[in-house]
């Protein structure tokens, strides 16, 4: 069912079924040469019956549509290959786009694998299955454009501005209408929701630092309406970017408390394990493996920024990476920017 949020502009809440964000904010703006579709929904049936009754109630031909997918996540992407199959145009960045087309494919998933090993993680094999980063991934590679920082979309009343906020994905874009002051955020910026930020491999260097980055980049920006991909729209995305700063500053304090307490350098679950998590299992132990390799990849990107603001020392010792405070560069408060 869709619900107008904005004269032509409306909101298709899919359903994301066994996941905890519960819910996607497609949106879909009619009125221009061509209806704009933002994001997807995962590639399973209940999410395509919504997306898919949301444009027949709108009268949206997938043949006359163009769908932005912010980034490659597949809640996101998810529908992308149905929709490229029914002859609508698909846009992505270039660094996401090239990774949804490596979504089902086995050998990207090894190496997501391998990274849990170096961050001390024991994992079990049928697990890259389960994950619904494969399992909703688009069927296989399919034809699409490139959108980059400063590209125009027109949709008729609307003319979307390109801005690129790495960060939560390496790659994600989101859409600005400044003559109506409205932000399609993608995961940059929920509410009540924190966006998890991950590692994406060191030739991703320092990811949260880059996330930092890019919630300035966009905070002056004059913004009334900042339609987001999960829950809540904000009318106040400034107090929402200072609550996510204020959040990882706390984060980066607790991990440089948690390293402090052990005699010895510590693997990212050691770090992981004693985090505070909003989860509903008693201890570590009782974390289904899917949370763990959620949380060793959030553990980790707040670890690489300490070592690239030289706090923390990392080595690698049999595969497994270890920290350790560097005590004559860590006194000082930590500033994040
Ligand atoms: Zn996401």
């Amino acid at each position: 069912m869709v619900e107008q949020v904005y004269p032509n502009i409306y909101k298709n809440e899919i359903p994301l079924p066994k996941n905890p964000l519960k819910a996607l904010n497609s949106y879909i703006i009619t009125g221009g040469p061509r209806a704009v579709i933002i994001d997807t929904g995962f590639n399973c049936p209940e999410a395509e019956e919504a997306f898919f009754g949301g444009l027949a109630e709108l009268n949206v031909d997938p043949k006359a549509a163009d769908v932005i997918i912010t980034h490659l996540h597949a809640d996101h992407s998810g529908l992308a290959y149905k929709l490229e199959q029914q002859g609508a145009r698909i846009w992505m960045s270039a660094g996401d786009g090239k990774a949804v087309m490596r979504m089902r494919d086995d050998r990207g998933w090894e190496k997501t694998r391998n990274r849990m090993t170096l961050f001390g993680l024991e994992f079990e094999e049928d697990l890259i299955r389960k994950h619904p980063g494969r399992a909703y991934a688009p069927e296989g590679p399919f034809p699409y454009s490139v959108l980059q920082e400063g590209d125009i979309v027109d949709a008729g009343d609307y003319q979307l501005e390109v801005i690129s906020v790495p960060g939560h994905t390496p790659d994600m874009i989101n859409l600005y209408e400044p003559k109506h002051r409205l932000y399609f955020s993608g995961d940059h910026v929920l509410d009540p929701i924190t966006p998890n930020i991950a590692f994406w491999g060191f030739e991703h260097p320092a990811i949260l630092n880059r996330y930092l980055e890019s919630l300035r980049k966009i905070y002056d920006l004059p913004i009334d309406l900042m339609l987001t991909a999960h829950r809540a729209l904000l009318t106040d995305p400034q107090r929402r970017i200072d609550e996510l700063l204020a959040h990882h500053l706390h984060r980066l304090e607790e991990v440089e408390g948690i390293l402090s307490d052990y005699d010895q350098p510590a693997t990212v679950t050691d770090v992981a394990r004693k985090m505070t998590w909003r989860i509903r299992h008693r201890d570590w132990e009782d974390f289904p493996v899917s949370q763990k390799t959620f949380a060793v990849g959030e553990a980790m990107s707040h670890l690489d920024y300490l070592v690239f603001r030289d706090r923390v020392a990392m080595e690698e010792k049999d595969g497994v990476l270890y920290f350790a405070r560097n005590e004559k560069n860590s006194t000082e408060p930590i500033r994040i920017g």
